[in-house]
């Protein structure tokens, strides 16, 4: 175990790969977690990015690296487990709702922005504080 680990990232990836295993999207989803802020697994460059604090776990969304990368913007933060597996899921069944085929979510973010993302989706979601989104 690493001396940082602030989370336990590899129950929450054993979790999310559970969640989202059988799942089709319109393009390439990667998912990085990470025990800590120092995000080895380059969370913050991944489609959905989980990082564990202190605090709880950080979500992020529509990171990539490639010809075009792209930080994820970070969505929620304090979350429990379960609440950053709910999240994911949310952001992802948003995404496959929405996005064109093959527009992986660093595209997809660009293209719809986030004020369309916080208002139809963000707002919805009970455990990220209003004054947050
Ligand atoms: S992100 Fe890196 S430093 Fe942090 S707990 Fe994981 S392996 Fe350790």
């Amino acid at each position: 175990m690493c001396k940082w680990w602030a989370q336990d990232s590899l129950g929450l990836t054993e979790a999310i790969h559970e969640k989202m295993k059988d799942r089709i999207f319109p393009a390439k989803v990667k998912i990085g977690i990470s025990g800590c802020q120092r995000c080895c697994s380059e969370s913050q460059v991944r489609d959905i990015g989980i990082n564990g604090t202190t605090k709880g776990w950080m979500v992020f969304f529509g990171g990539n690296v490639g010809t075009k990368p792209r930080i994820g913007n970070l969505i929620a933060w304090g979350l429990s487990e379960s609440e950053a597996i709910d999240c994911a899921d949310r952001l992802l069944s948003y995404y496959g709702s929405y996005a064109n085929p093959k527009e992986r979510t660093a595209r997809f973010v660009e293209r719809i922005g986030m004020n369309r993302i916080k208002t139809e989706l963000l707002v919805l979601l009970p455990y990220i504080p209003v004054d947050n989104i």
